[in-house]
Order: structure tokens, then sequence, then C-alpha cells
């Protein structure tokens, strides 16, 4: 099991809390932080009847089942195959059988993941568990989207939030982990995933950022030049006008934040139609509109708000 670097501060806050659980307990972070290695290591701990320093021992009978996937007191609640939310069924078989004494001897243990997928009537019964509290029972709810789960829900758990790293650590640490990336390409990764650094490490895997460069080459091209061949331009992305939306926006956005800062009011109003306008690229795709002359037409665009602002 990988620990990330930027887990250890809600790791320790976790095995500080390992000698006395809460009955419920919220791990949250953001997407692309890694935060299912965390739920791992803290439900391998829950369950273990000897723990060492707090981390699951791996050699009791109850990591043994743990390990074996038939531990009697353990329960994850997903959404099953091909849906995406949890439903009160799934919710109250668990609550039915947390009800009941437990038969390892150590913690009854349920893990709602991703918790944000129960639906408000899943929620609401799985309040009802957690409102009457028995004893060696933990429910740990993991979410990377805390602000879809409800209050009632929220101000029952106590709660463990993973921080994304700061910039020079996620930097360090994407150096290490993707051979041969240079560092500008590991800071527009980084840009692009919102500083999550294994977000980051995947586009650089995917060579997204590689064609963000490239289509930023092609951007400032046209902004500093009145004649550029915007066609080959747009029948260079058509096949990829998903990729081509995403990091237009991107850089869009980018320039906005720039540009915000000095003051830039008209163009910036430009620059939100722009973004409607690109967003809408991806609806035309499918339909039979030639996504080649789309673009085209976003560029022109483009070229035409950059040469008459003063930029
Ligand atoms: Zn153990």
């Amino acid at each position: 099991m990988s620990i990330y670097p930027w887990l250890a501060p809600a790791l320790a806050q976790f095995t500080n809390r390992r000698a006395a659980l809460p009955h419920a307990l919220l791990l949250s972070a953001q997407a692309g932080l890694g935060l299912e290695s965390l739920a791992e290591f803290a439900l391998a701990s829950i369950l273990c009847t000897q723990p060492l320093a707090q981390a699951a021992c791996g050699q009791c009978r109850s990591c043994q089942m743990r390990i074996n996937q038939t531990h009697p007191d353990f329960y994850r609640i997903s959404p099953e195959a091909g849906k995406v939310s949890i439903g009160i069924d799934a919710i109250r078989a668990v609550s039915e059988s947390l009800s009941k004494t437990p038969q390892a001897g150590g913690y009854q243990l349920a893990v709602v993941e991703p918790a944000h997928a129960m639906t408000v009537a899943a929620a609401n019964a799985l309040l009802k568990t957690l409102e009457e509290p028995t004893s060696q029972t933990v429910i740990l709810l993991v979410s990377e989207n805390p602000g879809k789960l409800l209050p009632t829900i929220l101000s029952r758990c106590q709660r463990i939030h993973v921080h994304r790293p700061e910039a020079n650590a996620a930097a360090a640490w994407l150096t290490s982990a993707v051979s041969g990336s240079n560092e500008r390409e590991q800071r527009a990764a980084l840009a692009l995933a919102g500083g999550s650094p294994l977000l980051a490490k995947q586009l650089i895997d995917a060579g997204e950022t590689q064609a963000l460069s490239n289509l930023q080459a092609q951007l400032r091209t046209i902004e500093s030049a009145a004649s550029t061949n915007l066609l080959s331009i747009g029948k260079a992305w058509q096949q990829n006008a998903p990729d081509f939306v995403r990091l237009y926006v991107f850089d869009l956005l980018q320039t906005m934040r720039q540009l915000a800062q000095s003051g830039a009011g008209p163009i910036l109003n430009g620059l939100k139609l722009q973004h409607q306008k690109a967003n809408l690229i991806n609806e035309l795709i499918g339909t039979g509109v030639r996504i080649d002359l789309a673009i085209v037409d976003l560029l022109q665009l483009h070229q035409a708000l950059f040469r008459t602002s003063d930029r």
C-alpha cells in the first residue's frame, strides 16, 4: 500500500484517534490525492485486533480474514456495478447487520465509499444508524466530494481532511514519480490538475501536457500574427475536439486570471464568451456539423479579440 507524503498529516490524525475511535469518521480529499490508500490503511487498522503503532499487523486472525475477504464484521458499501448511486436497501441491510453482536471480537466496520453517492433516502437511513450508536461499531465514510453530503450526516461525523500538498512539495514528488519530464511540463500538469500530484502524473503519462504546450504555441502565434493558417489548425484538432476544448478552456482561464489582475475589462468579457463558445463545440461533436470549421470560427474570434485589444 503506497502512502503518499502529503497523506502524512491526515495519517497522524487518524493514528491519534485510533485508540478511541469515533462512531462515524469521514475521510475526505479533493480527487487525485490518493484518498483510497488512506481509507485502506484506516480500515485495516480498525479491523486489526493487535495494531502495531496503529497500523494493521497483517498477522492476527482478524487481519487474515480481512485479507481473505472473509471478515464477518466488515461491510463495504459502494454503488452496484453499472450504477452511480448507493440506494437505501444497501444501507438498510448493513444497518441491520451492524445492530447484531460482532462475531470476530473486534470492531464492526462499515465503509461507505464514495459516501456522496448515497441517495437522500440512503443518507437518511444511515442517519438513523448514526443516531443510535452501538459500541464497537465504526462507520467510515470516504468522499472526494464531501460538499454533497447532507449537513445532518456531516454534523454526526468526526472528519479527517487530506490537504493538497504545497506546490513545491507536489513538484518534488512529481520529479521523483515521472522520469523524463521537465519542470515546465510538471508545472503545467499541476495547474491543469488543480494541484493534485497524482492527477498531474496521469496527465503527463497521457501526453496531455505535451498537447497543451502545442496548443499554447499555436494560440500565441495566432495572437501575434495577422496571417495564420487557421484551417490547418482546425483540421489538426478536429479528431481530438474534446481535448482541444479542455486545453483551450484551460489556457483561456489562465489568461483571464492574468488579465483580471491587470484590470483589462473589455477583453475579459470577450474571453468569457469564448469560454461558452468552446464548450458548445463539445455539443456539436457527432451532430454532423464540421468540427474543424467550428474550431476555425473560435480561433478567428480569438485572434480578433487579441488584435483589437492593447494587450
Ligand atoms: Zn492484525
